[in-house]
């Protein structure tokens, strides 16, 4: 972080505004909150409203700036962009058109210097410090063709200051007149509240590239934290994010917690959402397999173990994997086209799909009954 930031603050790079804004509005909330409690006197209300307004900002930004934006993983109807582009504001994260811009370049070049928040630079650059200085020039050209043309997205990046301003202070404040405690709701429910939502939605590039687990891939930074999935409704599944970023869930398997990817399918019910993008399940588990073999392997090379067995029947899973996916393709292709004479050939292919699943099935289980057994060798030797 040291180097990254002066590299930038010599060259006279540095964002004033940005800099001041993250080192000095927490303290203003801070004992911004404590003087209107002083004033008002306690209420639990500014705190449920800015507990509402948290959990209705980070699902915002989740759900639309980060997989409906950047990531193109659904559709939404006009309704629905509006909803996320105005609460997205709510957030003060900037407009979604900037937002999507960044985010796109971090996947597209993660982990090296072009990656906006680059890990390389430690937890304070990737948490914070990369706002603090002006983007490179070279930079600020790349915005995504498709926002351009969606009229919704350019409307909130025109108007941006307003609808922030309406959205992140005046709203909140607003409602603490109906309370008799305006100011403890600006404070509270619109200061305090921004600044939590910030560092929760930080943590993603920060920790999120730092701690916790890598189940599907390890060739990037990138891993699943389900305590920050908690704290930012689902976005903590980073490691299979980055693996399958075009999917609409972030956390791909039901005990994972993700009111985003929850949230995004009830809507789909009623035709607020559609067309959602979702990797296979047999594809999230050849990546998972890949990467513990991956890992398997290394620590047997280490210790000169022959891992030229566990290598063949992997092959042989793989094998029995794409026969079974050719049979299965072929099948509903023929099915599309029945005759009588058809109807035959399809009552063998499906046999035959039967037999190809048992032999996959098996394969598997060989390979991954042998990946334990040379595991735990490995971990003797
Ligand atoms: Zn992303
Ligand atoms: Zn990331």
């Amino acid at each position: 972080m040291k180097n990254f930031f002066l590299k930038h603050a010599r060259s006279g790079q540095l964002n004033w505004a940005a800099t001041l804004f993250l080192i000095f509005m927490p303290f203003i909330a801070i004992v911004g909150s404590i003087y209107a409690i002083e004033l008002e006197g306690f209420s639990w209300a500014p705190w449920v409203w800015a507990f509402i307004f948290y959990y209705v900002t980070v699902m915002a930004i989740s759900g639309g700036y980060h997989r409906l934006y950047s990531h193109r993983a659904f559709k939404a109807n006009k309704f629905t962009e509006l909803m996320y582009l105005l609460w997205g504001a709510a957030s003060f994260e900037f407009s979604v058109l900037e937002w999507a811009r960044k985010h796109r370049r971090h996947h597209a070049k993660v982990d090296t210097v072009d990656d906006p928040y680059d890990i390389n630079g430690g937890f304070w650059w990737a948490h914070m410090g990369w706002m603090m200085v002006k983007e490179d020039p070279k930079y600020q050209t790349g915005y995504p063709k498709d926002l351009l043309n969606n009229k919704l997205v350019m409307w909130q990046h025109k108007n941006y200051n307003m609808i922030a301003l309406v959205m992140c202070f005046m709203l909140p404040t607003a409602i603490g007149f109906f309370y008799d405690l305006p100011i403890s709701f600006f404070f509270i429910a619109s200061l305090l509240r921004i600044i939590f939502v910030h560092h929760v939605t930080y943590f993603i590039n920060s920790l999120c590239h730092m701690v916790g687990t890598r189940p599907y891939t390890e060739e990037n930074s990138a891993r699943d934290s389900h305590i920050l999935a908690l704290l930012t409704c689902g976005e903590g599944y980073h490691n299979y994010h980055h693996k399958f970023q075009s999917d609409y869930r972030n956390g791909p398997m039901w005990h994972n917690y993700d009111p985003s990817k929850w949230f995004i399918y009830f809507l789909s019910l009623f035709g607020f959402t559609y067309d959602l993008k979702a990797m296979p399940s047999s594809e999230i588990r050849k990546a998972m397999l890949k990467k513990q073999k991956l890992s398997v392997l290394d620590k047997l090379k280490a210790k000169n173990i022959d891992t030229s067995a566990l290598e063949q029947m992997y092959e042989k899973a793989q094998e029995a994997q794409k026969k079974f996916y050719a049979l299965k393709k072929e099948y509903k292709l023929k099915k599309k086209e029945l005759t009588l004479e058809g109807e035959q050939k399809l009552a063998q292919m499906k046999a035959n799909i039967k037999q190809a699943k048992m032999e996959l099935k098996e394969a598997y289980n060989e390979f991954k009954e042998s990946l334990r057994n040379l595991s735990i060798q490995a971990q003797m030797a």
